[in-house]
């Protein structure tokens, strides 16, 4: 059997994270398997569709590397299958369960259901079709259906559930599930604007696209039944079944809005990568052992087994995330890591910084960085002093406990000539040039390296200040050790007065 798998999404808003996580998994299993993965816009309520949304979903798979393997269109990409491109066949599949007996039309209005909901409520019943129109009269049927045709109008159409006996399903990762038909709806096929429901186009189309296996949230656990019953009136064989953990927040709850950014896309915005996002995603729900972590997508897909699921909720982690997406930052080679940050350091960098940024002077600056960044969106916070002509330094910063201020005055205008008389600016030197003025001012290493690294960078964090200050050149890193003398000049005549 070749496995065939698909990601079925509505287009009602961004692709969240829950729904890139079962998108994932369905990918994972094709790809273990050598099967084959498709991408079905599931867009049969007209209502909730969101302008835009299936270009955000194509969008996010792609991101993820999680492209479909077929479907409309020749060449790669493939596009997504979409429902409301299939409007006939549902119609024809419908005719066919009304024909058969296992479907009906139904010509209640909305306000009679609402009426019957009320009454349902009021006795303590739960809410469903009361079959009113299973029992109609063929006569009467053909009455009403030739009634609403002469207003241009079509019934709604409802599945004849089985009244007694029971329906049984197997779940891959939940087991066998039993329910009494009793307690199952007649459900709506076709709504009264000619499109089908969720429920019934999914049937069709996963019987139609060949789907051998349905990877999908533990949501859908309650109208499965429905959909093995469907199944059955039609003579379809069943997909496996396996119904996803539901990925919860920290708080335990069905992940949400409520728990800050959940579109997948923002998190490439915020700087995260394809791949840790790939490894993260992955281990919501599933896991290759008891402790590993950090897994490639190669090695997820040699794992991913459906044994190696979970049943329970995952919970979403925020701060794994960031962390693996350092780790992930860490693996990248300068070169690669150079050309990720490129965009990001063109969106954040102040405007005041000259367009392009240089691609040459972001490769020099990486190994500086490489190891500190937890996102890609880090870079610009910690690289904008190399990019601004000259820095802002706050005065206090540059003090030093127990150190008169006209000392570190001296000790920042020994730098900048020691710094500036050296004939190679290598880091070897510039720390044995600095070291000759700690020494000569009888100063601690420490007491002079924070004034210097204030002066030049305008921060008291810096990557180690013999890397930071070649890194900026000996010009630059001269003029703004100076500059930084000229501020302490003051303070240090001021303090000469009072004394
Ligand atoms: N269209 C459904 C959703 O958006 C898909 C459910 C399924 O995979 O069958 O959640």
């Amino acid at each position: 059997m070749t496995v065939r798998v698909r990601f079925a999404p509505s287009p009602t808003g961004s692709l969240h994270l829950g729904a890139a996580r079962t998108a994932l998994f369905n990918w994972l299993f094709a790809r273990h398997h050598g099967g084959t993965f498709i991408l079905r816009i599931e867009d049969t309520d007209k209502e909730r569709e969101v302008p835009g949304a299936i270009e955000n979903i194509i969008e996010s798979l792609h991101w993820l590397g999680l492209d479909p393997d077929e479907g409309p269109g020749v060449g790669g990409p493939y596009g997504p299958y979409v429902q409301s491109q299939r409007l006939a066949r549902y119609h024809d599949v419908a005719e066919a369960l009304v024909a058969s007996g296992h479907a009906y039309p139904c010509f209640c209005s909305a306000e009679q259901l609402a009426a019957m909901r009320e009454r349902q409520r009021a006795a303590g019943l739960p809410p469903g079709y009361d079959r009113t129109c299973r029992t109609l009269s063929p006569e009467e049927r053909a009455a009403r259906l030739a009634a609403l045709a002469a207003e241009g109008r079509r019934p709604v159409i409802r599945f004849a559930m089985p009244l007694s006996g029971e329906t049984t399903w197997h779940d891959e990762l939940r087991g066998e599930i039993t329910v009494e038909n009793r307690t199952l709806d007649d459900f709506v096929l076709l709504k009264s604007d000619g499109y089908p429901t969720y429920n019934f186009a999914h049937v069709v189309d996963d019987h139609d696209m060949r789907i051998t296996h349905v990877l999908r949230a533990e949501e859908f656990v309650p109208s499965t039944p429905k959909f093995v019953q469907l199944h059955s009136a039609l003579g379809w064989p069943l997909p496996v079944y396996v119904h996803l953990p539901d990925v919860l927040g920290p708080d335990k709850k069905k992940l949400s809005k409520r728990h800050g950014a959940t579109a997948l896309l923002d998190y490439r915005e915020a700087g995260y990568l394809p791949e840790a996002m790939v490894n993260f995603l992955a281990l919501l729900g599933w896991s290759l052992d008891d402790h590993t972590e950090v897994i490639d997508c190669s090695t997820l897909i040699a794992y991913f087994t459906l044994d190696r699921l979970s049943k329970a909720g995952a919970i979403f982690n925020p701060e794994k995330l960031r962390w693996l997406n350092g780790v992930y930052i860490r693996r990248l080679s300068p070169e690669e890591l150079t050309d990720r940050l490129l965009p990001f350091l063109e969106r954040d960098l102040p405007t005041s910084v000259p367009r392009p940024i240089s691609r040459e002077r972001v490769r020099q600056l990486v190994p500086l960085v490489q190891e500190r960044l937890a996102t890609l969106a880090d870079a610009a916070d910690l690289l904008v002093y190399f990019f601004l002509p000259s820095v802002e330094v706050h005065l206090p910063d540059l003090l030093v406990k127990g150190v008169p201020a006209e000392t570190l005055q001296r000790g920042l205008l020994r730098a900048a000539e020691e710094l500036a008389a050296l004939p190679v600016f290598t880091e070897a030197q510039v720390l044995a040039a600095l070291d000759r003025v700690v020494a000569e001012l009888g100063l601690k290493r420490g007491q002079l390296f924070m004034p210097i690294r204030v002066a030049v960078t305008g921060r008291t964090q810096t990557p180690e200040l013999d890397r930071t200050l070649v890194a900026l050149g000996q010009e630059v890193a001269v003029a703004r050790l100076r500059a930084a003398a000229a501020q302490l000049a003051a303070v240090a005549s001021v303090a000469d007065g009072a004394t």
